[in-house]
C-alpha cells in the first residue's frame, strides 16, 4: 500500500511537470480520434520521434556483478549459464523493429525459442502503438530507455526521473496495461549518480552491455555485423544493437544462427538474471 502511495505521489509530481511542458508548447495534443487508454488516468501527448541517436562508448565496465540490484548497473549475465541476451535500442523505424520480431517468429516456427529485450525511446513508442503490444504478445520485453534520449551527464535528477515516468507512460499507453519491467539503459550507457539515484528512488535496474553490434556506425554492414557479434557470443552476453535502421535487424538471422550452432540460449533480460 505504502508503495501504491508514493506511486501517486509520483504521477501528481509527473502530471504537474507534464502541465508545464504542454504550457511551454512543447508537445502537441493527441489526437482525438485516438483517445488516450493510459491507465494512469491521464493523455499522453504524441510527440514526434527524436530520431537516430549513435551510442559510441559502452559504460564503465564492472568487474564481477555480485548481484542484480536497483539503481545498481550489470552488463552481463551470468557467465555460468549459456544465455545470451539480444538488446535493441532506440527503435525509431518501426519496420525494423517488425521485421526482428518476424525474424524471430520464424525461428520459433522451427522449434528455436527465441526472446529478445527492446529498450525504444518514449518517442518511438507513440509511432505504432499496436507493434508494442505484439512483442509483449510474443514474450518479448520492454525496457526503459527516457522518452528523449538526453545525455545522462546534462540531465538533472528531476529531469531524469520525468524522462523515465514519461517513458513508461509512453509503454503503457501503447500497451494498455503497466509495463512490469523495471529496466533502465541509459542514453550512452552513462551511468551517472543521478541515474543511480533515480533508478534506486523508481525501483529500476540499469543494465547496460557487454558487446556493441555498432550496426549504427557510418558505413555498416550486415556482414560486418554478423563478425563483430559472432565474436563477443559467449555465455551471459549480452548485446547491444539498435533498430533505428535495418542493418541490425537485417543481421538478426546469422546472428541467431550462431547463438544456435554455439549451443547458446538467447533469452530476454531480466530472465536468469533476477
Ligand atoms: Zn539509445
Amino acid at each position: 500500500m505504502a508503495e501504491r502511495e508514493f506511486g501517486r505521489r509520483q504521477l501528481l509530481r509527473l502530471g504537474i511537470g507534464a502541465v508545464v511542458v504542454l504550457k511551454s508548447g512543447g508537445f502537441g495534443l493527441a489526437a482525438a480520434d485516438d483517445p488516450p487508454v493510459n491507465p494512469f488516468g491521464f493523455g499522453f501527448p504524441d510527440i514526434a520521434p527524436v530520431g537516430p541517436t549513435p551510442e559510441p562508448t559502452p559504460a564503465p565496465q564492472a568487474e564481477k556483478i555480485e548481484k542484480y540490484k536497483v539503481g545498481e548497473f550489470f552488463n552481463r549475465g551470468d557467465p555460468d549459464k549459456n544465455y545470451v541476451y539480444l538488446t535493441y535500442d532506440d527503435d525509431y523505424t518501426p519496420r525494423a523493429v517488425w521485421q526482428v520480431i518476424n525474424t524471430l517468429e520464424q525461428y520459433r516456427n522451427q522449434g528455436f525459442e527465441v526472446h529478445v529485450t527492446f529498450f525504444p525511446a518514449g518517442g518511438a513508442i507513440g509511432q505504432d502503438k499496436g507493434l508494442w503490444r505484439e512483442v509483449i504478445a510474443r514474450g518479448h520485453k520492454i525496457g526503459n530507455h527516457t522518452y528523449n534520449h538526453p545525455r545522462m551527464d546534462r540531465v538533472s535528477y528531476q529531469g531524469l526521473k520525468n524522462e523515465i515516468l514519461w517513458q513508461e507512460y509512453a509503454v503503457a499507453d501503447a500497451l494498455r496495461q503497466e509495463n512490469d519491467v523495471k529496466l533502465f539503459r541509459p542514453p550512452w550507457g552513462l551511468v551517472t549518480n543521478n541515474v543511480r539515484a533515480v533508478c534506486r528512488d523508481l525501483g529500476y535496474k540499469i543494465v547496460t552491455w557487454t558487446g556493441d553490434s555498432k550496426g549504427y556506425a557510418t558505413g555498416a554492414t550486415v556482414d560486418r555485423v554478423v563478425l563483430t557479434v559472432s565474436a563477443d557470443l559467449k555465455n551471459g552476453v549480452i548485446e547491444l544493437m539498435h533498430c533505428n535502421n535495418f542493418v541490425d535487424a537485417l543481421a538478426t538471422p546469422r546472428i541467431l544462427e550462431t547463438i544456435r550452432a554455439r549451443g547458446l540460449r538467447p533469452i530476454s533480460i531480466p530472465e536468469g538474471i533476477e
